[in-house]
């Protein structure tokens, strides 16, 4: 059923870490929020909840980002039981850190097929919706691997330099329609991902952040919740480092 005075937004990882911040701060400005997940159920049912308290409809699916049909099948979910989409934020990725000699190729090809091909699929997905409203916004996550690489990410650097080329040739392609593309580059951030770096691994990190700490999952979906807004409507094609001044 659609509901016409609150904006739907879709969010790849939503589920975890900044994608579950997502999901709430956009519940919070006032969108219904559809999100999908690999296979965490019950931090799918919390952040369902968490959202829920903002006065959101939400709608948590279960699809796997690698699979085309199940993006497809995810934005269609989104439609039919939300609305039109506006928002469509691309958080879902994985890491598989090793140095590039101990690399073997399932390594590589996963975090490709996470990172890049499934934000590939999720833009593919809902892209035609957007340009024929003549209305949206679309947030892909980078990092800052993805802008000056990182020793021990050749995978993932690459995905997120491939996610940069990806969103902007959107901007270019869809700006006549009214559709904006941007994309958030990251530094450390809080969450399951970056738990492995603990001790004095994390504090030599600390060391290089200007801020000299970590960021939260909630400062990145402020970012991602103004790109979205109508405040951001003149932004587009950017890439915007929310980094604690680590790439200063
Ligand atoms: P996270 O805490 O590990 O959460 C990852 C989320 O993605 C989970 O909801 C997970 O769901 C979902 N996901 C993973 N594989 C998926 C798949 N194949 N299909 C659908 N959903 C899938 O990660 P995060 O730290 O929040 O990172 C979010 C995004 O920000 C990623 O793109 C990451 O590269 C980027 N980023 C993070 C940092 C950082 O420091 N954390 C820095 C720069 C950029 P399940 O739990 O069900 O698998």
């Amino acid at each position: 059923m659609s509901h016409p005075t609150r904006p739907v937004a879709v969010v790849s990882g939503g589920s975890r870490g900044i994608g579950r911040a997502v999901v709430h701060r956009l519940a919070r400005a006032g969108h219904d929020v559809a999100f999908c997940y690999r296979d965490d159920h019950d931090a799918a049912g919390a952040a369902t909840r968490d959202a829920e308290a903002e006065g959101a409809r939400v709608l948590p699916v279960r699809a796997d980002v690698t699979d085309p049909e199940a993006a497809r099948a995810f934005v269609a979910a989104a439609e039919h039981e939300l609305g039109p989409v506006h928002t469509v934020v691309s958080c879902a990725g994985i890491i598989r850190d090793k140095p590039l000699l101990m690399m073997d190729t399932a390594d590589w090809t996963r975090v490709v097929d996470v990172n890049l091909n499934g934000t590939y699929h999720l833009c593919r997905a809902a892209a035609f919706g957007l340009m024929k409203r003549r209305a949206g916004s679309i947030v892909t996550l980078s990092s800052v691997s993805g802008l000056h690489g990182n020793a021990g990410q050749a995978n993932y650097a690459a995905t997120k330099a491939g996610i940069i080329g990806l969103t902007k040739t959107i901007a270019k392609e869809f700006g006549r329609y009214g559709v904006r593309a941007n994309t958030v580059a990251p530094g450390f951030i809080t969450t399951d991902m970056t738990a492995h770096l603990s001790g004095s691994n994390a504090e030599a990190l600390r060391e290089r952040i200007t801020l000299r700490r970590f960021g939260t999952p909630e400062e990145v979906a402020e970012l991602v919740a103004f790109l979205a807004s109508e405040q951001a409507g003149y932004i587009t094609g950017q890439v915007l480092a929310v980094d604690g001044g680590i790439t200063l």
